[in-house]
């Protein structure tokens, strides 16, 4: 018997007990910048140095740290069912708590990109990205991640998995950030939806939708118990 299929968007929420901070938990700040002068493509005109830098440090600051409760759960949940995780995270904690099909939506921290050729990526070996370092033809690498403003090309394989989903969870996003929230709209409506946040996010009613108002360390493996209970070997 196939088993039903588990769609899982996550968001900065889901690492912050791994040590990771938010976005929006700090007033809008992230660590201390506003988004528009590390996170666009004007701030990289402007300053590469500034971005490369901010990028650096987001890389230090993550190399060392570990998945939490939350994302242990649902790599454990592949045990009953077939998971796709859809990340707005850069870091890399679900690979890390074993989850094996992972679409990182917003590009991923340990990643490097050419700026001629936005096909050449690089698995980075150390945290230091630096002016100079340039790809096999030559031109200056960049962190490979969607800024605020760029195209979400990962966005369509995203809706593709989203609509075949016979379970969606949203952990740890603020819904504020498009076109990621917007997935939540292409579930159908038959489909048990949850949401699981400590302050959870305001969204349009939808048919079957079950908010959990709780941390992710403590939510996930909750709903995750609730739905192996429900639903698993039922597909
Ligand atoms: P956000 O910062 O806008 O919202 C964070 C959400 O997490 C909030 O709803 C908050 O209530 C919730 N939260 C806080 N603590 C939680 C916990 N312990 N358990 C569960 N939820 C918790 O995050 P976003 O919606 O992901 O949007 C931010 C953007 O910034 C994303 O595009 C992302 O790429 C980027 N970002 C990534 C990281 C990362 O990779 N870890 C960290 C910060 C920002």
């Amino acid at each position: 018997m196939d088993k039903k299929k588990v769609v899982v968007l996550t968001g900065a929420g889901i690492s912050a007990e791994s040590g990771i901070p938010t976005f929006r938990d700090a007033n809008g700040l992230w660590e201390g910048h506003n988004v528009e002068d590390v996170a666009t493509p004007q701030a990289w005109t402007r300053d590469p140095e500034l971005v490369l830098e901010f990028y650096n440090q987001r890389r230090k600051a993550a190399r060392d740290v570990k998945p939490n409760e939350g994302h242990k759960a649902l790599a454990e949940l592949e045990k009953h069912f077939q998971v796709t995780i859809i990340t707005q995270n850069i870091d890399n904690l679900h690979e890390k708590a074993g989850s094996s099909r992972v679409l990182h939506l917003h590009g991923e921290l340990f990643k490097s990109r050419s700026t001629a050729d936005e096909s050449l990526l690089y698995d980075m070996d150390s945290w230091e990205l630096n002016m100079g370092d340039c790809c096999e033809k030559g031109s200056q690498l960049r962190p490979h991640v969607v800024w605020f403003g760029e195209a979400v090309p990962m966005m369509e394989p995203a809706i593709a998995e989203t609509a075949e989903a016979d379970i969606f969870m949203v952990v740890g996003t603020s819904m504020q950030v498009y076109p990621a929230a917007s997935l939540l709209y292409y579930v159908e409506d038959h489909v048990p939806k949850y949401i699981i946040d400590p302050k959870l996010p305001l969204v349009h009613q939808r048919p079957n939708l079950h908010m959990v108002e709780a941390k992710a360390s403590v939510g996930v493996p909750k709903v995750c118990r609730e739905l192996i209970e429900k639903h698993a070997g039922k597909g």
